[in-house]
């Protein structure tokens, strides 16, 4: 059989997949699979691509080209070193870049591709594609759009007719689609845009931020010194990409530069949220595009049976939340948004082939897990609420952070509880751990940040931190993905059933697990608070040491006695001793 490639040639990156044991899968080199379409020439003359060409884009800018794709289609040529090219001989360094890995990693001549365009793209610009595949020796068999390539990766396995939206945000481009899937035929009902818009821009903002608290904080002229710009570019797009799994992050920068003989540190802590209101004017001409495009097409919302995120940029937390609140479904980001396209590609390059059934493989999170948080309005705590960290159909392994805030001055310790489940009420959701948090005592509202990280094997690792301090409490949960059984299913639902009436005046007691709450500290008079700490003293009592054990089985039993005298005061002291015992077992 022929060998047929899949090819994502994009502005930013580009990437080749191929179809094996009917799964699409994108060609890695020891790397990612993700390739800089950046061409450049190295200090022999000899033309390099990919990284290496970024790597030097700085030191080099007139030896290196960056985003030929948007001058396909134009004649006008493009200065490399001492030669001038045409973009499709540009592009065709990058497709022999890509070419060359394949023919390394399948082991066989790789001479056919289908390559994928911005559903915008004109004659001229799909003409001069094809060109660029040919001068790099590959017979260009299919063209396809980008967003049906998308389409494809999500729906190669349904048969019926489907409309989505593709919502693609890149490092320089910005396009939404609405694809039409009717009797297996795929078509673009609407397109648009904006091919200037993208991650780029996010990153330009940021170093704006940092220049300026350079210049005004640390009082050092830096805006005419390209390298210390290009550091501050560089460490800008990693503080955003760690934005969108962290709620704050800390730019270091050492020796940025010199004031009366002594050396600069550059140090600035940027939230997710700051970041998201610099961004925020960006995001909203995207809604507006959205908005067109379902306009352009004749559609509402509610006709949109998918909603799709491609491109690096859609891993930016708030899109999804932006995109949802539009439309009225979670979108899907289950295929690597940098990768999905290049995938499309192989899927159609495999139906070239004669080959129908491909799939692509996907580690995913079949559940949702997240916490519960009191709301709070008007500075008055009105309920629990779900606050989902990682979301059912992402990509594993998963990390995700998320910042809380404590409800008064010195709160002396945070209840977290960690569940499973989709529904928005927090008590249908099957709660899969509990876990106390002495705090040291912090100002109110002070941050503690939750961090969830879940592997393929299903092993649930939390860590929540004090921000200022740092103090934190680490928890693993071995088989956070385990489906449950009717029975634990039903009982859950019981238990809600039984918290429904008093929940309302309840919310903000400690009580989750009525069911699980033993007969002792259920005694009348025993609120919900002390309950839980006899009941949590008691499960700890078999890790306890003998000394330990004797001393918590004392306080439990001072505890209740205080109870039944009704001497608050004293029950909060022998609370507090008890917490500090049960906190150091662990
Ligand atoms: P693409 O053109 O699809 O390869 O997307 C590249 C863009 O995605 C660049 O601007 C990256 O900085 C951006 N990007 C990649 N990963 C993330 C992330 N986790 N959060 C935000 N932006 C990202």
């Amino acid at each position: 059989m022929e060998t047929i490639v899949g090819i994502d040639l994009g502005t930013t990156n580009s990437e080749i997949a191929f179809i094996i044991d009917d799964s699409a899968e994108i060609i890695k080199d020891g790397d990612t699979g993700i390739m800089p379409s950046c061409v450049g020439l190295n200090g022999d003359g000899k033309v390099i691509v990919g990284h290496e060409a970024l790597n030097q884009a700085i030191v080099a800018p007139e030896k290196t080209v960056l985003s030929v794709k948007r001058r396909m289609g134009s004649d006008e040529k493009i200065q490399l070193g001492d030669k001038a090219y045409f973009p499709q001989e540009i592009s065709a360094f990058i497709l022999k870049a890509l070419k060359t890995r394949a023919e390394r990693q399948l082991g066989k001549p790789v001479e056919k591709a289908v390559i994928t365009v911005p559903a915008y793209f004109t004659d001229a610009q799909r003409q001069a594609t094809r060109e660029a595949g040919f001068i790099a020796g590959l017979d260009v068999v299919r063209i396809i759009n980008e967003p049906t390539a998308a389409s494809l990766a999500y729906e190669s396995i349904h048969a019926e007719d489907r409309t989505i939206l593709v919502y693609d945000l890149g490092g320089g481009t910005f396009d939404v689609s609405i694809v039409k899937i009717e009797n297996g035929i795929i078509e673009v009902l609407a397109s648009t845009g904006d091919n200037r818009l993208g991650g780029d821009d996010f990153d330009a903002k940021i170093v704006r931020r940092l220049a300026d608290h350079i210049q005004n904080e640390l009082k050092l002229p830096i805006q005419d010194n390209p390298l210390v710009m290009a550091r501050l570019k560089q460490a800008a797009e990693k503080a955003k990409i760690a934005l969108s799994s962290s709620p704050f992050v800390t730019i270091e920068e050492d020796h940025i530069g010199k004031r009366f003989f002594k050396d600069i540190h550059l140090s600035y802590e940027l939230s997710r949220r700051d970041f998201e209101s610099m961004i925020d004017e960006e995001l909203s001409r995207t809604m507006d595009a959205v908005s067109k495009a379902l306009k352009d097409a004749g559609l509402m919302p509610s006709q949109i049976d998918k909603v799709i995120l491609v491109g690096g940029s859609t891993r930016i937390p708030t899109i999804a939340t932006m995109l949802e609140e539009k439309i009225g479904q979670t979108p899907h980001d289950e295929i690597d948004p940098d990768l999905c396209v290049a995938l499309g590609a192989a899927i159609q390059a495999g139906r070239e082939m004669g080959i129908d059934h491909t799939s692509i493989l996907l580690d995913i999170t079949p559940y949702t897990f997240g916490t519960s948080a009191l709301d709070v309005v008007d500075g008055i705590p009105f309920g629990e609420v779900y606050v989902p960290l990682i979301r059912r159909n992402t990509k594993l392994p998963a990390s995700r952070s998320e910042v809380f805030y404590t409800l008064y001055d010195k709160q002396e310790a945070v209840e977290i509880k960690v569940f499973q489940g989709e529904s928005s009420v927090v008590s249908e959701n099957v709660l899969i751990g509990n876990y106390m948090f002495k705090l040291s005592k912090l100002p109110e509202h002070s941050e503690i940040i939750m961090k969830m990280d879940l592997d393929l094997n299903g092993i649930l690792k939390m860590r929540a931190v004090e921000k200022k301090t740092g103090k934190n409490i680490d928890v693993i949960i071995e088989n956070a993905m385990r489906q449950f059984s009717e029975k634990e299913l039903d009982e859950s639902k019981k238990r809600l059933e039984r918290l429904w009436d008093t929940q309302a005046i309840q919310f903000d007691e400690t009580v989750e697990d009525e069911a699980e709450i033993s007969e002792a500290s259920q005694k009348p008079g025993i609120s919900g608070e002390y309950a839980w700490l006899i009941k949590q003293a008691e499960e700890k009592l078999d890790l306890a040491a003998k000394e330990d054990k004797d001393e918590i089985i004392n306080l439990m039993e001072d505890l209740k006695d205080a109870l039944d005298k009704n001497d608050h005061e004293k029950a909060g002291q022998i609370s507090e001793e008890l917490e500090d015992i049960l906190f150091y077992i662990g």
